[in-house]
């Protein structure tokens, strides 16, 4: 059997290897505003903003960014929805050197804090209802400055007008007070020259992205993803996905950009194609139903949710969905039904991938054209490399048998931040172990079983156990507490919470469940909750989480 079996099955249209260029990312942005100056780059809130418009406010913010004092390698954290304002700010940064930390929205203070201490970002981007949560999260380490912006502070620049922008302060809307450290993102612009800025890098060395992703340690650890990573992943999805004439695609912009399945396979992707982006800050399935019916979008990646609240909803026939081309579903096992219904319902393509964002993310994926096979990923992108080993002693496995999935390529991560003996344990000689359990059929398509690591995937987003875990083991009445994804038909999985209480404590799941929303995102707060007298262990005392699920599924088998 050759070494790379899936090779045979690469369509015609895709090459097996790609000379991408060494370039900064936003240089995509670059060259399709000089070809396609004129052409829709952002639609947000019935808005349209060209591609040259768009860059002139990246170069705006580059030299705003500049003259406040960033240098190349500096750290700026963007906490924003999906709007231009996010893509203004994160091209922006990339053109100065910058490094971008995309923090989620949803984060609650003690998150906050820990990204932005762990990454050194002086310098944070974000919109007028989050500033409350970033200066509570930063009181100890307070910002050099946070740029602020609305959701209404939409561009065109420079038609748009200032108009004083509220936030909110316990509960309650005020105004808000700019000053030398709190400034408004609408005069930052303002107030700075739109000429050309590009601060040079070595773009196979250079960080663009801190990506944050959890990590066994309880807290999340930040991967480091150079321009190169980027690039390359970006023109592989679109070798991959669809090699679309420039100037002419149009995508949903529904995945969020803080997580690097968002940025990559959407915004940069975009960009690249000078495609038009259709941002959509909030995923609200009787609105993206309409948008896709009114914009005909011919693109949507996304994760298994957004398909599955496609199919769902009641009224589904109502909407006109046939512009829909091509879907690219990872971030999650893509459940067969959801994939036929959804292509019936479209006749358009969904096709499932797989990655990681260590690897920027995505290693894998169906045929779009050729062969697919349902429940497998696909095979491995141009120029990646993709073997299972033994977990343990890192040997080739004979094919067909289980162990862990190790990838290589130009996408994978130079390491961990400030993490030398992590990146020591996943990155050997350059493969990278994904932690995943996978096995390889004879033509070299590829099948995840299970994950090694114990992330939890709940509606398309990522929780670790341990930093759960450690939220509820901080409450003075839970002596003991596991956390296990268990299988949900909509969300894939659902968190769920087997405590142990002190003797003697009446603590209810009410007051637990209010704990930990207080201290946790909300899609990380356990919805389930189980009181035992005791939790299932290893002779080391280790408890045992397999065993917790594997007792879940055998009560769904026999129910
Ligand atoms: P993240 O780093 O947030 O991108 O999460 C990566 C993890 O998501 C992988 O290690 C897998 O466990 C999981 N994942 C991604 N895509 C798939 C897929 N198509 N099927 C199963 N699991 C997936």
């Amino acid at each position: 059997m050759p070494n790379n079996p899936w090779l045979e099955h690469y369509p015609e249209e895709v090459p097996h290897s790609y000379d991408y260029p060494k370039q900064n990312l936003a240089k995509f942005l670059i060259d399709s505003a000089a070809s396609y100056p004129e052409h829709i780059a952002l639609e947000f809130l019935g808005k349209s903003i060209t591609y040259s418009s768009l860059l002139q406010s990246v170069y705006r913010f580059a030299n705003a960014l500049h003259r406040l004092g960033v240098r190349k390698g500096d750290r700026v954290a963007i906490m924003l929805p999906n709007c231009p304002q996010g893509v203004i700010a994160y091209y922006g940064t990339l053109l100065i050197g910058g490094i971008v930390v995309m923090t989620n929205p949803l984060y609650v203070p003690r998150e906050i804090e820990h990204q932005l201490t762990d990454s050194g970002a002086k310098i944070i981007v974000t919109m007028d209802a989050l500033v409350e949560r970033v200066n509570k999260a930063m009181e100890r380490h307070p910002m050099q400055h946070i740029i602020v912006t609305s959701i209404k502070d939409y561009l065109p620049f420079p038609k748009n007008m200032l108009y004083p922008i509220k936030a909110k302060k316990d509960g309650m809307f005020v105004k808000i007070e700019y000053n030398e450290r709190i400034l408004s993102f609408v005069q930052f612009l303002k107030d700075s020259a739109d000429t050309p800025l590009e601060v040079p890098v070595d773009p196979e060395n250079d960080l663009a992205l801190i990506q944050y992703t959890g990590g066994t340690t309880g807290f999340a650890k930040g991967v480091m993803l150079t321009h190169m990573n980027l690039v390359s992943n970006t023109i592989q999805s679109h070798l991959w996905f669809y090699q679309s004439q420039k100037g002419v695609e149009k995508y949903l912009g529904a995945l969020p950009f803080f997580h690097v399945f968002g940025l990559t396979v959407l915004l940069n992707k975009a960009m690249f194609t000078a495609g038009t982006l259709i941002l959509i800050p909030r995923f609200q399935i009787d609105d993206v139903l309409k948008t896709i019916d009114k914009k005909k979008p011919t693109l949507f990646p996304g994760a298994p949710t957004m398909y599955i609240a496609v199919i769902h909803h009641p009224e589904v026939s109502r909407f006109d969905l046939s512009s829909i081309k091509v879907c690219i579903s990872g971030a999650a096992p893509l459940p067969v039904e959801v994939q036929e219904r959804f292509e019936k319902i479209t006749g358009g393509k969904l096709i499932e991938g797989y990655g990681l964002t260590e690897a920027s993310p995505v290693t894998h994926a169906n045929n779009i054209w050729g062969k697919r096979k349902t429940g497998s990923i696909g095979i491995p992108f141009p120029d990646t490399l993709a073997k299972v080993v033994h977990p343990e002693t890192g040997e080739e496995m004979p094919l067909g048998e289980i162990g862990e999935l190790v990838v290589k390529g130009p996408q994978v991560m130079k390491g961990y931040w400030n993490r030398p003996e992590e990146t020591e344990r996943v990155l050997r000689d350059g493969w990278l172990l994904t932690g995943d359990l996978a096995c390889m059929d004879d033509e070299g398509f590829f099948y995840i079983l299970d994950r090694r690591k114990d992330l939890i995937i709940a509606g398309g987003y990522n929780i670790y156990p341990r930093e759960v875990e450690e939220v509820l083991f901080e409450h003075p009445d839970v002596e003991e507490a596991v956390v296990a994804g268990i299988s949900d038909p909509y969300r894939g999985e659902n968190v769920k919470a087997y405590i142990v209480l002190r003797k003697g404590s009446t603590t209810t799941e009410q007051e637990l469940k209010s704990w930990c929303k207080d201290r946790l995102a909300v899609y990380k707060v356990p919805k389930i909750y189980e009181f035992r007298e005791s939790l299932p262990k290893t002779l080391v005392g280790k408890v045992l989480r397999r065993k917790l699920i594997e007792e879940e599924n055998e009560k769904l088998v026999n129910q």
